[in-house]
């Protein structure tokens, strides 16, 4: 297809309306820092008249709110059972249709693995307008706080997001065909959710990888509690177990993080002097 074929991509709205009466807008919180916001996002959150905020969005995240907004939490944190997707959208459809500025506050980024997919084509099957703010997403935030690129012109080619966890009555990732393509391409594996299925994931990874290569796992990245553990494939689930390393993490595989042992070391040394 010529070029000028192509429709003009969607303008965005100006400065300051990125969050308008009756429109819903989800926005990409980050990992959890709040520093790691965008700027478009924080505009949104400061301009919402009613948020509804996920789980694994930080408190701080949610605290740029305007004092008069309504906070409506909807994730499971603490314990509690999450509200139920298709009652989240009659929320956030009933609150748009009374005018309100509506911001869906997401982990990371909305459309990696946050199910934002899902909620836009139901908001717009609705009529509602709807706006996606792009975050930082986990696995990133997780591997640069380790001092280690994601791609690496020596190391790694390329980088594949991967959910460990499929939907109900879905097969999921084949983990060997994608530990072959990931050894012949030369690509760095991100897996998210991917703590409770870690043994199928060592397993099927360890038909196309060789069990020396390079993990790391990484829990709450970006926050204050963030913990990680450098390990190799073939000791993945002894060391979850023996580090007690839980939801939410990344699981990160690769030859990029070869040297991160030392990266780790400098940098730590580093964010303590400063
Ligand atoms: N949309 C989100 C991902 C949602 S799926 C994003 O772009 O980051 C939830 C999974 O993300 C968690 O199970 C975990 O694998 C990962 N995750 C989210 N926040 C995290 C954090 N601060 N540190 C490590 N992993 C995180």
């Amino acid at each position: 297809m010529d070029p000028t074929d192509l429709p003009p991509p969607p303008s965005l709205p100006p400065q300051g309306d990125i969050s308008q009466p009756g429109q819903v807008t989800l926005v990409g919180a980050g990992p959890g820092d709040p520093e790691l916001l965008t700027l478009k996002a924080v505009r949104a959150i400061q301009a919402a008249t009613v948020l509804f905020v996920d789980d694994l969005v930080s408190d701080e995240v949610v605290a740029l709110a305007a004092p008069g907004a309504r906070i409506v939490h909807v994730g499971k944190r603490g314990g509690c059972k999450s509200t139920p997707q298709a009652f989240i959208g009659k929320l956030m459809v009933a609150a748009a249709r009374e005018g309100e500025r509506v911001v869906r506050l997401k982990g990371g980024d909305p459309f990696i693995f946050g199910r934002g997919g899902e909620e836009v084509e139901a908001l717009q099957a609705q009529g509602i307008r709807v706006a996606v703010v792009n975050g930082i997403t986990a696995g990133l935030a997780a591997v640069t706080s380790m001092g280690v690129p994601l791609t690496h012109r020596d190391h790694a080619h390329g980088v594949v997001f991967v959910t460990g966890h499929a939907k109900p009555g879905d097969a999921g990732t084949d983990w060997a065909a994608l530990a072959a393509a990931a050894s012949r391409a030369r690509l760095t594996l991100v897996i998210y959710m991917g703590v409770r299925g870690a043994a199928e994931i060592q397993q099927g990874l360890l038909q196309g990888l060789p069990a020396q290569t390079p993990v790391a796992v990484v829990q709450n990245a970006s926050l204050p509690q963030q913990r990680q553990a450098l390990c190799t494939l073939g000791d993945l689930c002894e060391t979850l177990a023996r580090e007690q390393l839980a939801s939410p993490s990344v699981i990160v595989v690769g030859e990029v993080l070869a040297d991160a042992a030392a990266n780790l070391a400098e940098t730590l040394a580093a964010s303590q002097r400063a």
